[in-house]
């Protein structure tokens, strides 16, 4: 069983259709982690919002179609939690906790503001919600409480500010009061017979410095899964001698694959270059075909070099090793056309494209599941922030 301390998260903003740079740069790997890690796929509309405000977007049907797609790629609701940040409430609420301590300078370093703004190209949007962007994204990771967050590696500053907030709460609020008397109330949580082998092994740990003990006793309050995260944190403070730990740092596991997209730049929503999981054969020729290949290949007669073609990018996605090998022997020895090269690449995207819609289809056209989905799924994101919240309000002594 996968425990919620082998939590990640993977934040994915709603800019757009879901593409193949979203299925190869990230689902892929999900799919694969979500039997490893309590998921969370965390779909970030506010942080959406705070970078395009003006933007008139239904949010509604643009996201029920991303979930729809998600599920697509092979990310099952059963397996990863599916989220909504405007659905989550109680972020909110750990965003205001976590401004309080976060120091103005760690915002203004993380990003240039002023860049994001000429990227944005809207001087309206001079705001004060992009200035707290990257806040918004460590209220999320860190409401989650993820240890591993599944990302770019150009959102490592996100990640280091979530880590900076996290030491810097557990700093200033870990001293809490009475903190010896609320361990053994956490204790008594456990049940009689799980607190007596806890005790035991604690001082066996903290008495005989048996190393053994304190990773079984860790074992047990990973396996006590009645016991609420605050309740288990204290407990694993008080086994090492510390003070209380509210936050998790998170640690990045990077993604690497980046996507072309058919313009040759990298894929993206809003350089319409994208490729969806909907393509149709006509759609899909309209795009390839004017992709463009290697600049030196004027004739058909010129050898090609796959590794200056946009196109071969997306062979190494799609089309099989030793089908690669024969092509790049074929390209750079002028034996093939780039129309026919082009061609079995499009073969290849819908070949994928049909695999997946064979096996993971079945619920996506379904509008009433993919609805009750988000609803449950949010709901279930909400206890798990709902506990975070709790721990941290104790925290400030906000107890009322
Ligand atoms: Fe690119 Fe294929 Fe043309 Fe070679 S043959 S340049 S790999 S499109």
């Amino acid at each position: 069983m996968i425990n919620d301390s082998n939590r990640l998260i993977y934040v994915m903003r709603p800019d757009g259709e879901l593409n193949i740079s979203h299925y190869f740069g990230a689902l892929q790997e999900l799919r694969e982690l979500q039997y490893q890690y309590q998921s969370i796929l965390f779909i970030a509309d506010v942080q959406q919002l705070t970078t395009n405000p003006i933007a008139k977007i239904d949010y509604q049907e643009r996201i029920e179609n991303i979930v729809r797609d998600c599920i697509l790629c092979g990310i099952d609701p059963s397996q990863t939690i599916i989220c909504i940040e405007s659905q989550i409430a109680e972020l909110a609420e750990i965003h205001q906790l976590i401004s309080a301590i976060t120091p103005l300078g760690w915002l203004e370093r993380v990003q240039n503001y002023k860049e994001v703004i000429d990227e944005i190209d809207h001087t309206e949007l001079s705001t004060f919600g992009l200035l707290g962007l990257p806040l918004l994204y460590s209220a999320a990771v860190l409401g989650f409480n993820a240890m591993q967050v599944l990302e770019d590696n150009e959102y490592i500053a996100y990640i280091e500010l979530s880590r900076e907030i996290a030491r810097r709460f557990n700093h200033l609020y870990g001293r809490e009061s009475g903190f010896e008397e609320k361990a053994y109330q956490s204790i008594n949580k456990l049940g009689e017979k799980k607190s007596d082998l806890y005790l035991k092994l604690l001082t066996k740990f903290q008495q005989d410095g048996d190393e053994e003990a304190e990773e079984q006793a860790k074992f047990l309050l990973e396996d006590a899964h009645n016991l609420a995260f605050g309740d288990k944190n204290r407990l694993i403070a008080f086994l090492e001698n510390k003070s209380r730990v509210y936050l998790n740092e998170p640690k990045l596991l990077p993604l690497e694959t980046k996507v072309v997209g058919t313009d040759g730049e990298y894929m993206n929503n809003t350089l319409d270059n994208i490729i969806t999981l909907h393509e149709t054969k006509e759609s899909l020729n309209g795009k390839i075909r004017l992709m463009p290949s290697d600049p030196a290949r004027v004739r058909l007669t010129d050898p090609g070099n796959p590794k200056l073609c946009p196109v071969w990018q997306l062979h190494k996605l799609y089309t099989s090793e030793q089908k690669q090998n024969q092509l790049k022997q074929s390209c750079t020895s002028a034996t093939i056309g780039c129309s026919d090269c082009k061609q079995i690449l499009e073969q290849n995207i819908l070949n994928l494209q049909h695999t997946l819609h064979d096996k993971y289809g079945e619920i996506c056209n379904d509008n009433i599941s993919i609805k009750k989905i988000i609803a449950d799924n949010c709901e279930s994101a909400s206890k798990i922030v709902c506990d975070t919240l709790e721990s941290l309000k104790e925290a400030v002594c906000f107890t009322y």
